[in-house]
């Protein structure tokens, strides 16, 4: 068997040309929606997302404006930026780009984000919300996969869904989705035991790790859906001899790195039902959430 190949980039342009549409209705409303971005430190990974998520707001007409700090801004100076998006009456949504430097507070300055700006739904009151499935802003990335899930007709009901990874950002909010929408979920992570066992017990798989190639076909159930969200840069020739392509492999000697999952698809691509590329599965989903976020903070 070898997987579908459940294609982010086109689930994202759909997703895009419906907030477009939102984003021309509050338009003729005089209402241009707003995007405030906080971004701390020389992290260069987090540049090239602004900038993606940046250009996404060029291409549906949404405002957007981007206060960088350096990487020795303090707690207080990246809470001061939050509450002068805060008080703007043409920022509807702020994002705070994630990670800050160490030393910085993470959770005091995601705090400061007035709860009705906060597109990326990491404000305590937005994951209280979503716990209780009232959801008012949900997290980007589950949100991005709940909508290509769809798409993709994966009948959520009764399903055994297992989330390997428990962030705030991705895994908690993907398993409380997944829940919500009546599957049978569990949530596994370094802690589990036998987590072959386990994961092969799913018939979704939703791999948020951190880990380049973790999930090998071992952790796979025949004809499982598996979502791979990992997005991680590697440089050891060998790993990527054993996680690319031949054609990957020969652009990864070219650059000297690579963009690839935690799920090792050459393996997986033989199990799996279907599988999310890295890169152009969860990644363009991500930010056609945001975009869709911040176009509703400024219609509510
Ligand atoms: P995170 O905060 O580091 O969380 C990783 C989770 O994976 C933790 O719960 C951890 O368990 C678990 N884990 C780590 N190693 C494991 C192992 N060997 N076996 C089982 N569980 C393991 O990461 P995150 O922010 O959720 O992000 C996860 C991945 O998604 C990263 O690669 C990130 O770059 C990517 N990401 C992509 C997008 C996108 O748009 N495509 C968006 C966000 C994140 P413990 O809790 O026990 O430590």
């Amino acid at each position: 068997m070898i997987a579908t190949v459940l294609d982010g980039v086109e689930c994202a342009r759909a997703m895009e040309e419906s907030t477009r549409e939102q984003a021309g209705a509050l338009l003729a409303r005089g209402i241009r929606p707003g995007l405030g971005v906080l971004l701390v430190g020389e992290d260069p990974a987090s540049a090239v997302y602004v900038r993606n998520k940046t250009k996404a707001c060029d291409r549906l007409g949404i405002l957007h404006e981007t206060v960088r700090l350096g990487v020795d801004a303090t707690t207080e100076q990246c809470r001061e930026a939050v509450l002068a998006f805060n008080r703007r009456g043409d920022i509807h949504g702020i994002l705070v780009q994630l990670p800050l430097p160490k030393g910085v507070d993470t959770d005091a300055v995601l705090l400061s984000v007035d709860p009705l700006k906060d597109v990326d739904g990491f404000h305590p009151v937005n994951a209280g919300l979503l716990l209780q499935n009232h959801a008012r802003f949900v997290p980007c990335t589950p949100s991005g996969i709940m909508e290509l899930l769809s798409r993709h007709r994966v009948e959520l009901p009764g399903l055994r869904a297992t989330v390997l990874g428990r962030s705030n950002i991705v895994g908690k909010p993907m398993a409380l989705l997944l829940l919500h929408a009546n599957a049978t979920v569990t949530l596994a992570h370094s802690r589990t035991r036998n987590l072959p066992e386990v994961t092969r017990e799913a018939d979704l798989l939703v791999v948020a790790a951190g880990k380049a190639g973790l999930v090998r076909a071992e952790h796979v159930k025949k004809g499982a859906v598996v979502v791979d969200v990992g997005m991680n840069r590697i440089e050891d020739a060998s790993q990527a001899r054993d996680l690319l392509d031949p054609g990957r492999f020969s652009e990864f000697e070219k650059k000297g790195s690579a963009l690839v999952g935690d799920v090792h698809a050459p393996s997986v691509q033989e199990v799996a039902s279907a599988l999310t590329p890295v890169p152009g599965g969860v990644g363009p989903l991500t930010i056609a959430a945001l975009m869709r976020n911040t176009v509703k903070a400024a219609g509510q």
